[in-house]
């Protein structure tokens, strides 16, 4: 099959929008809806100069995802002195995982002159992931308890350098997975604060969102989540960057895979069905988030870590203190 846009061979052929590609015109077009995303969400504050520069700190792990959302910002803002990159890497103690992952964005930041931090679950928390799936004093997936250590150190490493914005490498296919979850499962109250801590667009005069945001966090925002996943696998090949594909031997959100196949065939029969969902999940999601600011109790500080909770201790800390019981 040709290429739509220029009768080269097609590399991939996208059923949503029935477009045959080449490799040339698959990465432009990935590129160019990373780029409307960035746009399109505010992501850079009007008042951004180069004297006083936004902070962006994104999420590297090494895999795909956040490796090519690396890569095409730093594409996008090298030259622009209105805008710092910070590459951020965490080690969760995953035995022969995470040290070839992180190889992968030593090279890939080291090629590119880019800031790189390393932070671990054991310098943080004294924990490896390792020995939480061992010792599981909560009887949780692995993936509950790292999910709840990761985002606290994004969220603290980004606060501490005061970043102005946190950015993952989520995919359509992620974000789409998420809404369904969140919809199946009833909760609006979580579909409002979703929107609220990582869709909702930028003011564009400041790095502030358009809605009340509490200053205890750093903004987060998912400029790659208009591009499918198999698109960003095929764009990691195509410029030949230092992806890590190992799957980590923890993985078992056993959840999350009955909706991915659930998706994946929905995708299959009646293609478009990613972007449709996410359209209208984004849109609900902002009239629930209008609807329940208002209700959202205040922020207080754990008092063992001082991070902002609506309890006493944040979930960090009372799963810290599970682990240190066992
Ligand atoms: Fe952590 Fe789960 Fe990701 Fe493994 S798959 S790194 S346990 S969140």
């Amino acid at each position: 099959m040709d290429c739509d846009k220029c009768g080269d061979t097609a590399v991939s052929h996208a059923a949503y929008s029935g477009l045959h590609l080449c490799e040339e015109h698959l990465c432009a077009s990935v590129e160019k809806r990373v780029r409307r995303r960035v746009r399109e969400d505010n992501l850079l504050g009007r008042d951004a100069t180069p004297e006083d520069p936004e902070t962006w700190v994104i999420g590297l792990s090494g895999g795909k995802d956040s490796v090519v959302l690396t890569h095409i910002l730093h594409e996008t803002f090298a030259k622009d002195p209105r805008v710092e990159l910070v590459a951020l890497s965490i080690h969760e103690g995953i035995e022969g995982y995470r040290d070839e992952s992180l190889d992968a964005c030593r090279e890939l930041t080291a090629d590119r002159d880019l800031r790189h931090e390393v932070v671990s679950y054991d310098e943080e928390f004294d924990v490896r992931m390792d020995e939480v799936v061992e010792d599981d004093p909560k009887n949780m997936s692995a993936c509950a308890y790292c999910g709840v250590f990761r985002r606290d150190v994004l969220s603290r490493y980004a606060a501490d350098i005061g970043a102005d914005k946190l950015l993952t490498g989520h995919n359509l296919d992620d974000e789409a997975e998420t809404a369904l979850m969140n919809f199946l499962e009833g909760d609006v109250r979580q579909i409002a604060q979703q929107f609220d801590a990582s869709l909702g667009p930028f003011d564009g005069a400041s790095s502030e969102r358009t809605r009340g945001e509490t200053e205890a966090f750093v903004p987060r925002a998912k400029p790659l989540r208009d591009v499918p996943e198999k698109e960003v696998a095929l764009y990691a090949r195509f410029e030949g960057l230092p992806a890590h594909i190992t799957e980590c031997p923890h993985a078992e959100e056993a959840y999350r895979g009955e909706i991915q196949q659930l998706l994946y065939d929905l995708e299959e029969r009646h293609p478009g069905t990613r972007h449709s969902i996410m359209a209208g999940y984004e849109e609900l999601a902002a009239l629930a988030a209008t609807e329940h600011r208002s209700e959202d109790p205040a922020l207080d500080e754990c008092e063992q870590c001082g991070s902002p909770t609506t309890g006493d201790r944040c979930r960090k800390c009372s799963l810290l203190d599970a682990l240190e019981a066992v």
